[in-house]
């Protein structure tokens, strides 16, 4: 399946069209961004990372029976997906508190939680995605209740596999962001999942192995993505989460 037609560019991706209407072609770039787009620079070879590791985790999670828009990898930096009519809404989920959790209640990083947190965020540059709830997304039409539903069990359904998947590899999924939208009636889980929307930290170290390493220039940034790439690629197969 060939690239078409740019459709769309973001700080992170191109999306391309192709023969087929119903599939697009996901471009992985190595542009970084962070701090709603004022912090901007390249972690080499990110592109080809972020590609192999959602690749991975999404075949992983569709052998687990979540419904994603993942159709197969024709390139290092391409993945084929289904179209979708993305769904507005950021579902961030929470194991232990980090970033914007840790500030806002005034707890220290890394404190576990004692029960997972799902946040929703309006997914618009211009407002800095604010975080919003069950009723803006409501009033504002954003989803229905029942997407919302589903979108919130897919979210914890991805948390508990991805958690555990993590954890066999010797990494704590601290918290991540999900997207989904509507393809042909259904949601599909979009988007992607890798260290630039996920905080991974190393069991034993608590070194982090994400786009955090970017964010407040810890240095070897693309060395942790591939960390994190070699780890789940080389997970035991008798230890299959
Ligand atoms: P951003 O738009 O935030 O700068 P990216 O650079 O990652 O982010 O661009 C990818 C864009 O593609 C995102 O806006 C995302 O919502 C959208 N997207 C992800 N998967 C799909 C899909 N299967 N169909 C249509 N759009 C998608
Ligand atoms: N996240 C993301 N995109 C965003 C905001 C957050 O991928 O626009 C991810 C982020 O990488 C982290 C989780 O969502 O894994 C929670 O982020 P948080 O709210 O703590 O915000 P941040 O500290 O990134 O500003």
């Amino acid at each position: 399946m060939k690239k078409i037609e740019k459709l769309y560019e973001g700080k992170a991706k191109v999306l391309y069209t192709t023969e087929d209407e119903n599939l697009l072609i996901q471009y992985f770039k190595d542009e970084a961004t962070a701090f709603d787009g004022k912090k901007k620079g390249i972690i080499e070879n990110k592109g080809i990372l972020n590609n192999s590791i959602s690749s991975h985790l999404f075949r992983r999670l569709e052998a687990q029976g979540i419904k994603t828009h993942f159709v197969d990898m024709p390139g290092e930096r391409e993945m084929l997906v289904k179209k979708l009519r993305i769904i507005p809404i950021e579902v961030v989920v929470r194991n232990v508190v980090a970033g914007s959790l840790a500030k806002r209640m005034g707890l220290e990083e890394g404190t576990p939680l004692k029960e997972t947190i799902i946040e929703f965020y309006y997914k618009s540059d211009p407002l800095g995605d604010p975080m919003i709830n069950a009723y803006h997304i409501k009033a504002f039409g954003l989803a229905t209740l029942d997407e919302l539903k589903e979108m919130e069990t897919s979210a914890l359904k991805v948390n508990r596999f991805l958690t555990e998947f993590f954890d066999s590899v010797g990494i704590t999924l601290v918290d991540f962001k999900l997207e989904y939208g509507v393809h042909k009636g259904e949601i599909l889980l979009g988007d992607e999942i890798t260290p630039d929307g996920c905080r991974l930290w190393d069991k034993q170290t608590k070194e982090k192995l994400d786009k955090d390493r970017f964010r407040r220039d810890l240095g070897q940034v693309s060395e942790a993505y591939e960390l994190v790439l070699k780890k789940i690629m080389d997970q035991p197969k008798g230890k299959r989460a």
